[in-house]
């Protein structure tokens, strides 16, 4: 196996009641990283009082993290996690979230891709920590944006994990979520990148009609000869 494949796997399907969101949501907090930012955010809520008062400039940074997290996750689909491995020298630039995510693609159904790679937490949580901390003018707004980031974190985790469940869509916006990643990842990869905000991707250009766009045949390797 691959170095690259979680230790777990857990098909959807294979699990009782993943038809239902009752089902989708309890077996959604058995894995690692909706946990560990469900944790963080019940921390950072208790600890939030006793870091100052709440003011205007709170629910500025609220605003700021709403606006931004569709712009992130759009870019990172498709730049980051889309990233082609190219030779450098003796090297393979192939950046390991970039590897990640062609997994996912090559094994839609493991519910496993679907998540941040846990170990990656070991960086990304102290970072994410530290940089709120840094660059804030106070400790209560870095809570603040602690709190508003972590919970864009744990919506996206949880609208991707649901769109590969046998869920099926019953408000028109999910509809058009989950229709949408399941035409990135089944009609053609290099279209609908959002994952909780799919009318970005009609306002970039990247979420046209499904009868418009050729269907490719790399949607499983993203076009990467990868040995899984
Ligand atoms: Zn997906
Ligand atoms: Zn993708």
């Amino acid at each position: 196996m691959s170095a690259i494949a979680p230790s777990k796997q857990t098909y959807a399907r294979e699990v009782e009641n993943t038809d239902t969101l009752r089902g989708c949501a309890a077996l959604f907090f058995r894995f690692p990283t909706p946990r560990v930012l469900a944790l963080k955010i019940l921390a950072f809520i208790i600890a939030r009082p006793f870091l100052g008062p709440l003011t205007y400039m709170d629910a500025v940074f609220v605003g700021a993290v709403v606006l931004w997290w569709p712009f992130q996750e759009w870019l990172l689909h498709w730049k980051m996690l889309h990233f082609k491995p190219f030779k450098l020298g003796p090297f393979t630039i192939d950046p390991y979230m970039s590897k990640k995510h062609r997994y996912h693609h090559r094994h839609p159904w493991l519910l496993e891709t679907t998540f941040l790679p846990p170990e990656s937490f070991y960086v990304l949580v102290p970072l994410h920590i530290g940089l709120w901390w840094w660059l804030s003018p106070t400790q209560g707004l870095a809570a603040t944006g602690i709190i508003a980031f972590a919970t864009a974190a744990l919506i996206y985790e949880w609208v991707h994990y649901l769109t590969h469940t046998p869920y099926r869509p019953r408000s028109s916006y999910y509809r058009w979520i989950w229709r949408n990643h399941r035409l990135h990842h089944f009609k053609n990869e290099h279209y609908w990148h959002s994952f909780t905000a799919p009318f970005l991707d009609v306002a970039l250009g990247t979420g046209p009609s499904a009868k418009s766009v050729e269907t490719s045949d790399t949607c499983l390797t993203l076009g990467v000869d990868d040995e899984f």
